[in-house]
C-alpha cells in the first residue's frame, strides 16, 4: 500500500513527465497521436524481404565458436487480447508431440549444414508461447534432446519465459524441477498483471494470486526471476496501475519489466487488441497521456524501492540477473540462431526469421530444408545504423565496439547535426567513451533511436511528425 501523499506526489511527477513529453512532441520527435512502434530489431522483422534458407549459404561461423539460442514453444492455455504471436492454444497434445519432433529435427538440420556436433551458447532462451505448457513428459523429453545438441560449457545464462498457471500446482511442480535438472537459471514469468478485472480483460488463465504464488513458486526452486507487466491495456487507469505497481515492488524478486501495450502488430499476426478504440470507458485503451503517466508512475516507484534500469524497461535490484540473450542480441550483437515456429536468428551480418506457418514449418523440415522464409543481408549503412538504434535504445553506444562493429567508422564523424539537436534537446549524451540517453531520452528510447532509422525504415510517415527539429526524417544521411 502506498499512502495518499505518496500517491499524490507520483501523480503529479507523472503529470510533470507527461508535459514534457507533448513538448517532444511539438518538437516532431513523437508522432501526431503518441502511437508508438518498439525498436525490437532494426530493421524490423516484417521487413525483411522473402528469402530461403539458401541465403545462409555463405554464412561464416563465428571465429569464437560461440553462438547464443533461442528456441520458440508456440503453445498457450488460451489467447491473451494483446498477443500478436502465432501459437496454438488449448490442449492439442499430438500437436505438441509432433512440434517437438520437428524442432529437434531443425536444430539437427542446422547443425549438418554447418558441420557441427553441437552449439556452444554464452545464453539460451526458451520462449513462446509458453514452454512449460508442454506436458511434463513431453517438457523432459524436448530438454533431453536439446542437451545433447548444446555444449554447455561456456553458458552462463539459461533463460525460460513463462506464464504463472504453467508452474502452480502439482504438474508446475514437476515442471519446475524439470526445468531445474536441466540446468535452467532464471525464469521471465508474464504476470502482466496483479488486478483480477485487468487479467479478465486481458483475457490471461489466471487471477492475480496465481501470479503472486508463481513467484513464491519459482524463488523455492532458487531461479533469478524476472516478472513482466503491460501498462496501457483497456482496464487500466492511473489509480488500479499504481496500486499494482505497489504490490509488484514489495514481492520479493529482484527484477521487474514493464511494457507499453502495443495495439497494432509489428509481426505477421494481429491480435484482438486492435479491434478496441481509445477512449475513456471502461474497457477501452487508455489515451497516450495516461498511458505515459503510467510509466512514469512505475518507474518513479520502483526506483524508489531500489530498482535500476539495467536494460531498456528492466529494473533490476541485481545487475547480475539482467537478460545475457537480450543484452547479447542488442548491445554487445553476438551471434544467435533461432529455432522453431517464427525463430529469429541475428547473426553479424544477417538475419532471418522462419516460418509463422505451422504447415510450412513441418513441410520444409519434410524437404530437408532449414524454415527459413525471409531474410535480410545488412548493406554497409544499415549495418551502421543498426549498431547505433539497438545499443543505443538498450543500454549505450560504447564508441571501440562500434568502431569494431561497424567495419572501422568512427562514430564521432556520423550523425553529427542529429546528434547535436538530440543533444541540445535533452535526449543523449556523448561521456566520451560512449553515447548514451539521457534520463528523459530514456523515457522516449524508441522515439530517440527510431530517429537513426534509414527514412525506408521510420515507423510512421514524415507528415506524421511536426516540422520541427526533432523529426526524425531531418539530417538523415549517415554522414550529415
Ligand atoms: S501473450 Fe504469451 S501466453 Fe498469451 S497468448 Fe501470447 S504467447 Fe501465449
Amino acid at each position: 500500500m502506498i499512502s495518499k501523499d505518496e500517491r499524490e506526489l507520483l501523480y503529479k511527477h507523472a503529470e510533470e513527465k507527461f508535459e514534457k513529453v507533448a513538448e517532444l512532441q511539438r518538437l516532431g520527435l513523437i508522432c501526431d497521436d503518441g502511437d508508438f512502434v518498439p525498436t525490437v530489431h532494426y530493421p524490423p522483422i516484417t521487413e525483411y524481404p522473402d528469402q530461403g534458407p539458401e541465403y545462409l549459404d555463405d554464412y561464416v561461423w563465428p571465429a569464437d565458436d560461440r553462438m547464443d539460442i533461442y528456441v520458440h514453444i508456440p503453445f498457450c492455455i488460451q489467447q491473451c487480447t494483446y498477443c500478436h504471436y502465432p501459437n496454438k492454444v488449448g490442449p492439442c497434445d499430438d500437436e505438441k508431440e509432433k512440434y517437438i519432433g520437428y524442432l529437434i529435427r531443425e536444430m539437427d538440420l542446422f547443425l549438418n549444414k554447418f558441420g557441427k556436433e553441437n552449439i556452444k551458447p554464452r545464453s539460451i532462451l526458451l520462449g513462446g508461447g509458453t514452454p512449460t505448457n508442454l506436458q511434463p513428459k513431453l517438457l523432459d523429453h524436448f530438454l533431453t534432446e536439446f542437451d545433447k545438441r548444446v555444449d554447455f560449457s561456456h553458458c552462463n545464462q539459461h533463460n525460460v519465459d513463462l506464464g504463472p498457471n504453467s508452474i502452480v500446482g502439482p504438474d508446475g511442480t514437476e515442471k519446475m524441477q524439470i526445468l531445474k535438472d536441466h540446468g535452467v537459471t532464471r525464469l521471465t514469468i508474464g504476470l502482466q498483471s496483479l488486478n483480477n478485472d485487468v487479467l479478465k480483460l486481458m483475457n490471461r488463465p489466471h487471477d492475480a494470486q496465481w501470479a503472486i504464488d508463481s513467484v513464491y513458486k519459482a524463488l523455492e526452486f532458487g531461479f533469478d526471476v524476472n516478472i513482466e507487466f503491460i501498462f496501457g491495456h483497456p482496464g487500466e487507469t492511473i489509480d488500479n496501475w499504481t496500486d499494482v505497481m505497489a504490490q509488484a515492488i514489495e514481492l520479493p524478486m529482484n527484477e521487474i519489466q514493464i511494457y507499453r501495450l502495443k495495439v497494432q502488430a509489428y509481426g505477421d499476426r494481429q491480435g484482438v487488441i486492435n479491434r478496441r478504440k481509445r477512449g475513456s470507458g471502461a474497457d477501452d485503451i487508455p489515451d497516450f497521456k495516461n498511458t505515459m503517466m503510467m510509466k512514469s508512475i512505475a518507474e518513479e516507484m520502483m526506483m524508489n524501492h531500489g530498482f535500476n534500469e539495467t536494460l531498456r524497461r528492466v529494473f533490476s535490484k541485481d545487475k547480475k540477473i539482467y537478460s545475457h540473450y537480450a543484452y547479447n542480441q542488442c548491445c554487445a550483437q553476438f551471434d544467435q540462431v533461432g529455432f522453431g515456429l517464427s525463430g529469429f536468428s541475428s547473426y553479424r551480418d544477417r538475419f532471418d526469421i522462419n516460418s509463422y506457418n505451422f504447415d510450412e514449418y513441418y513441410s520444409m523440415i519434410d524437404e530437408g530444408k532449414l524454415p527459413i522464409t525471409r531474410a535480410y543481408k545488412h548493406s554497409t549503412e544499415e549495418k551502421i545504423r543498426q549498431k547505433i538504434v539497438l545499443p543505443l535504445k538498450n543500454q549505450y553506444i560504447i564508441k571501440k565496439r562500434f568502431e569494431k562493429n561497424s567495419g572501422g567508422y568512427n562514430i564521432d564523424d556520423l550523425f553529427k547535426k542529429k546528434r547535436a539537436a538530440l543533444t541540445e534537446h535533452g535526449l543523449i549524451e556523448d561521456t566520451g567513451n560512449d553515447i548514451r540517453l539521457t534520463d528523459l531520452g530514456r523515457f522516449v528510447a524508441d522515439e530517440v533511436c527510431e530517429c537513426f532509422n534509414s527514412d525506408e525504415h521510420k515507423p510512421f510517415a514524415r507528415e506524421r511528425y511536426a516540422d520541427g527539429p526533432l523529426n526524425p526524417y531531418n539530417d538523415n544521411e549517415i554522414f550529415d
